[in-house]
């Protein structure tokens, strides 16, 4: 019997198409085809697999509006986010066309001989996608590992299937070979665990809770199996009082909301400076009221749905009657998965408004007093991934960011991602950097060739 997933618009709750989810069995096939299509792919001159990838990068960009559009049904991205994400797969893709050719060895000088290091490919290469950023998280994956001579079977989640398919798609449509990138919607437990237990799946990639990755963590651990993990977040926005306050809180909507909070670099606490906390509130009141709610189609929106009714529930049960809401934004009424910006002031550290990664629109508004303080209580979190510093205090910023415990930090500024650079998370945020110029040696295991000149 062929199990189905419904695929569901967020922003209408309507189920508009249904996708196959792959059995053990088809996993398996899977991943005995990857394995089969390795030695021709590693065999594949370093400059042909650039062009490979060029020219996979650029049918991406061709797809460009149809990737986004099919984004914005399936997973209530807006449009303008959306593109922006097919734009990313293309940009990383072009990014690690760059390295085939680049992987260089190494000569170390030794008595007797010649030694020479090479980075081999691993070999098949399982990716775990989440919902939330379903085309840039699977490109951070595919791009460096296919660059790096492996071969790569990606299994997107079930509620977003549709544009890691289309993905499949555009690489054959570009002439990489068949098998070289195959992308297999199906249940976590069953194929995902599959990429863990398989023997030939030589690493595995998987973004998603911190729950899974530990799981995923422990599996790999029985036969020592390479594994990246990108987790759960719980990010902190710090404002100094002597920061351009008005920027820091017209900016802080965007730094948290978008992607409807879905975001594991949501920074959803913002520590704020006594001296300046009532100011900050007064500021960031109108930049939440306005945030444009609605259609994630209409080009002027700037939050859509959330991705299910469970998900919206479990939001929801973060935000209850004692809750203290200092204010919230608007939502549309009637069918789509919606939750307006909420702005909470909880009154404790320990309250799970301020610990826990809700991955909804809230944001917990927390004052500190002085630079330790605040690097205590950004500290004070069993995750490390991101985080904002707003100072005019060039000193500050820098003590605070050698302070912080985390992956990605920006200063006077919300972004986390810059393709060529690395990410990643400390803590139990994650383990391992994607992106940046050393993500295709990590698909790689190191060599060393000592060749004797004594006859
Ligand atoms: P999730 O952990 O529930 O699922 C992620 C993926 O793992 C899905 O494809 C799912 O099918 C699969 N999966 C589930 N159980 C599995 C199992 N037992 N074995 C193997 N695979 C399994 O996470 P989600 O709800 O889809 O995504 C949200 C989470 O992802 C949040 O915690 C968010 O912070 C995190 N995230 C992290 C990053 C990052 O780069 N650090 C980026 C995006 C999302």
């Amino acid at each position: 019997m062929v199990t189905v997933v419904d695929v569901v618009d967020p922003a209408t709750e309507e189920v508009f198409t249904s996708v196959p989810l792959a059995s053990l069995e088809e996993t398996d096939e899977a991943i005995a085809r990857a394995q089969a299509a390795l030695p021709a792919w590693r065999a594949v001159a370093p400059g042909d697999r650039a062009r490979l990838l060029r020219a996979f990068a650029e049918a991406v960009d061709a797809d460009r509006e149809h990737l986004a559009r099919l984004e914005v049904r399936n997973s209530g991205h807006t449009i303008s986010n959306a593109r922006w994400e097919a734009g990313n797969v293309r940009d990383v893709l072009h990014y690690y066309a760059a390295a085939p050719e680049r992987l260089l060895g190494s000569q170390i000088p030794v008595p007797g001989g010649v030694n020479v290091t090479f980075h081999e490919p691993l070999g098949v290469v399982g990716i775990i996608v989440p919902w939330n950023f379903p085309l840039p998280i699977a490109a951070w994956g595919f791009a460096p590992a296919l660059a790096a001579g492996n071969t790569v079977v990606l299994k997107p989640a079930e509620q977003t299937p549709l544009t890691a398919l289309r993905l499949a798609e555009l690489a054959r449509q570009a002439g990489l070979p068949e098998d070289v990138f195959q992308v297999l919607p199906g249940a976590g437990p069953v194929v995902g665990q599959r990429f863990v237990t398989h023997p030939a799946v030589r690493k595995v990639v998987f973004t998603g809770s911190t729950a899974v990755g530990r799981r995923i963590m422990a599996g790999c651990a029985e036969q020592v199996k390479r594994v990246t993990l990108e987790l759960g977040g719980k990010s902190a926005n710090i404002v100094f009082a002597d920061a351009n306050l008005e920027k820091a809180a017209a900016t802080a909507p965007y730094g948290v909301f978008d992607n409807a909070g879905q975001d594991c670099c949501a920074r959803s606490r913002i520590l704020v400076e006594r001296p300046v906390y009532d100011r900050f509130l007064e500021l960031l009141e109108p930049a939440v009221r306005g945030v444009v709610v609605g259609d994630p189609a209409d080009e002027r929106t700037e939050m859509g749905p959330l991705i299910s009714a469970a998900h919206r529930a479990k939001v929801a049960s973060y935000v209850t009657d004692g809750t203290r809401v200092a204010f919230r934004g608007s939502a549309p009424d009637g069918p789509g998965f919606w939750f307006p910006p909420t702005v909470v002031l909880p009154e404790s550290p320990a309250d799970p408004l301020v610990t826990d990664e809700i991955f909804g629109p809230v944001v917990a508004v927390v004052p500190f007093d002085g630079e330790a303080d605040a690097i205590r209580l950004a500290n004070d979190t069993a995750y490390g991934l991101s985080g904002s510093i707003w100072t005019s205090d060039v000193g500050r910023a820098l003590r605070v960011s050698r302070g912080v415990e985390a992956g990605n930090l920006s200063v006077n500024s919300h972004s986390s991602v810059r393709y060529w650079t690395p990410f990643g998370g400390f803590k139990q945020s994650g383990l391992g950097r994607e992106l940046g110029p050393a993500a295709a040696e990590s698909f790689t295991e190191t060599k060393n060739v000592f060749l004797s000149t004594e006859v």
